[in-house]
């Protein structure tokens, strides 16, 4: 038989320099610890973005948020802030613990980003964001606005008519989709969404029902994107958000770093080497998962650990940093399918910006099956009557994984993270989204949590 090469190597090549790959073709779980994690202080200065960016991109939500709050009544409570709460979780913990028969010390939390404003999932950080940006910059280079005024006045007839003259474009496997597609086509923006066959169908037709273009992409995500980059090159006033490659998306994502310090402050929730947190994070492309830990570096410095959860049939980010080959790879490439029922991460393709960016902050990776997303989705509804989306609750093992896996107990010694330590820990689950998710998507994805 032929030998087959994946980029330059031979599989058996592959696999002696990086033996968890086995058990990830495999499809298997699998529990990594990241060998170029570092500490933060070490290459600090040498990223190309900073404490100040992310100031600057919360100091632009604050100006957007009086016209926010005219824009969508549900936000003006909080006078346009989009931010979602913390939770406790104690009802999981103790059920999860007998699940996976160990005891968790310290305390579980959710981050409910599933209950952020217009779209109800972390999309609303990142995508919103770079739609933001873009309306600013044109209404400025036109004499709209001057950044010191209330920019409720964007909502105006003349800002709108502006604003009609542009397109924006996005690829998206649905909640990218929704948020760029919700917020764009509020301002006036004629916007084009680009999926793949995983996304949605009710995803879809809400787009559809806002005014938004859906082009259906009989390939996947990563082809979703590409189509889509080509389409806005060859188009003038053409706005491309490039889920793989966009800086404002990712320093949209970060921004929920500085608010979750105030959040966990409030709560009485210290942080710091004796306290540290630890954060679980589902991953698609890497920019959601990546933003929020870049912030949460800048923010918390080595007494904050982020994992990153994928799917086993998804995990492009896994192959990216274990290979060191970034956006070189895919999941096929190693001929996994990138089928998932967590239509969010179901991605073959990891960021290589945000992937080149956290490559040194990632503590490690871990894969969830399909079935284990089910089941901890049904044991969330019957423990704490929280629904998430299945792609969020990729994060929910990890702390499982931590304390009970080789692996997990490994990077606990490594870390000096002792018992006392871990007594004192708070573990984070980042809860991505669900909100928008009708009724009967809910039950039926109640039900497959049965098997
Ligand atoms: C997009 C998404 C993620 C991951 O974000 P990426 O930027 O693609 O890594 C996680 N969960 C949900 C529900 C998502 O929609």
């Amino acid at each position: 038989m032929e030998e087959q090469y994946i980029l330059g190597h031979t599989l058996k090549t592959w696999t002696e320099r990086h033996p968890a790959l086995e058990r990830i073709i495999r499809a298997e779980e699998v529990v990594w610890l990241n060998p170029n994690d570092q500490s933060f202080n070490d290459y600090r200065s040498s990223l190309s973005l900073s404490l100040v960016d992310i100031k600057e991109a919360a100091a632009r939500f604050r100006r957007f948020q009086p016209l926010i709050a005219t824009l969508f009544p549900e936000t003006a409570e909080e006078e346009g802030l989009i931010e979602s709460s913390i939770v406790q979780i104690p009802k999981m913990q103790s059920d999860l613990s007998s699940h996976y028969r160990v005891d968790l010390p310290g305390k579980l939390w959710v981050k409910a980003d599933h209950e952020l404003p217009i779209s109800g999932s972390i999309k609303a950080r990142g995508g919103i964001y770079e739609i933001l940006k873009f309306a600013e910059h044109l209404a400025l280079e036109h004499g709209l606005l001057q950044t010191s005024d209330d920019y409720s006045l964007l909502a105006g007839a003349e800002a709108r008519a502006l604003f009609q003259q542009y397109g924006i474009m996005v690829g998206s496997t649905g909640n990218l989709g929704l948020s760029i597609g919700i917020m764009g086509a509020k301002l006036g923006f004629n916007v084009e969404v680009h999926m793949s066959v995983d996304a949605k169908e009710w995803k879809k037709e809400k787009l559809r029902s806002a005014g938004v273009t859906v082009v259906e992409h009989a390939e996947d995500f990563s082809r979703a994107v590409t189509e889509g980059r080509k389409a806005a090159e060859a188009a003038p006033h053409v706005y491309f958000v490039d889920d793989e490659w966009s800086r404002d998306l990712f320093m949209g994502y970060a921004v929920a770093a500085l608010r979750i310090k105030k959040q966990l402050e409030t709560a009485h929730i210290q942080v710091d080497e004796a306290h540290p947190l630890l954060v679980y994070l589902p991953c698609g492309v890497g920019g959601g998962p990546g933003g929020v830990t870049f912030g949460l570096k800048q923010v918390f410095g080595d007494a904050v650990h982020c994992f990153f959860a994928e799917p086993t049939e998804s995990p492009a980010m896994f192959l990216g940093l274990l290979t060191g080959m970034h956006e070189k790879v895919s999941v096929e490439d190693f001929g996994l399918s990138n089928r998932t029922v967590a239509d969010g991460l179901a991605v073959g393709r990891p960021s290589g910006f945000a992937g080149k960016m956290v490559e040194k902050m990632v503590s490690g990776m871990y894969t969830v099956r399909d079935e284990h997303l089910y089941q901890l989705l049904r044991q969330l509804i019957d423990a704490e009557g929280m629904y998430l989306e299945p792609s969020a609750l990729a994060g929910f093992p990890g702390p499982y994984n931590l304390i009970g896996t080789a692996a997990g107990k490994e990077y606990l010694k490594q870390q000096g993270l002792d018992e006392e330590k871990l007594t004192n820990a708070t573990h984070l689950l980042w809860g991505t989204g669900g909100n928008m998710v009708p009724d009967d998507v809910r039950q039926a994805d109640y039900q497959s949590g049965m098997k």
